[in-house]
């Protein structure tokens, strides 16, 4: 039988987590489905196919888990971008605002020479303070953002025309 289902049918929303209020958009059932899974892989890099990159950036967590499989299909290194505290070599750090208060994303500060381009992969776009704040990181290494790939954009939280606003390339798979 084809398959006729798109991404974002293989996304559920969870209510109320991680706190009452939030729609929670659940990703981890993309990724357990093998047909699911590739698909998304394939679009999350679709328009940049012919492209050079040098390195693929996840922003924690689940841009670790497309970045990998994208660094592999594009035979380019992968470099996380974590959240303070969590990666062990020397790093530049990045802070940006949250709803309440702040939060910081770091960078290996040897991940990335003068440069490079890079492709910068998340599972959502909301505000776009996270990916701001990753891009922020890779310029400051000397390195260039060549495209910003997101699952999910929720375009009433601003973060595409955020991105856009800086000269980066948004591609989004479904809202
Ligand atoms: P933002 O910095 O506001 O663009 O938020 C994006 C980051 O927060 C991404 O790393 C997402 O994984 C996570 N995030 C924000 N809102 C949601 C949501 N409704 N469902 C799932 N993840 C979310």
């Amino acid at each position: 039988m084809p398959n006729t289902k798109q991404v974002k049918d293989y996304i559920r929303t969870i209510p109320d987590f991680p706190h009452a209020g939030i729609m929670f958009r659940d990703v981890t059932t993309l990724f357990l489905d093998p047909r699911g899974f590739r698909m998304a892989v394939d679009q999350l890099l679709h328009p940049y196919a012919g492209m050079r990159f040098d390195k693929v950036a996840g922003l924690e967590a689940r841009g670790f888990i497309m970045g990998g499989a994208i660094a592999h299909q594009l035979s380019t290194g992968f470099v996380p971008i974590r959240k303070k505290g969590k990666l062990p070599g020397k790093t530049i750090e990045q802070s940006y605002k949250l709803e309440y208060g702040e939060a910081t994303m770091e960078l290996h500060e040897d991940s990335l020479q003068p440069g490079d381009k890079v492709l910068l992969v998340d599972d959502l776009l909301a505000t776009g303070g996270t990916a701001e704040a990753g891009i922020k990181l890779i310029e400051k290494l000397g390195a260039e953002v060549i495209g910003c790939s997101f699952i999910i954009d929720l375009p009433d939280l601003g973060g595409r025309a955020k991105l856009e606003a800086m000269g980066q390339d948004v591609h989004v798979l479904c809202d």
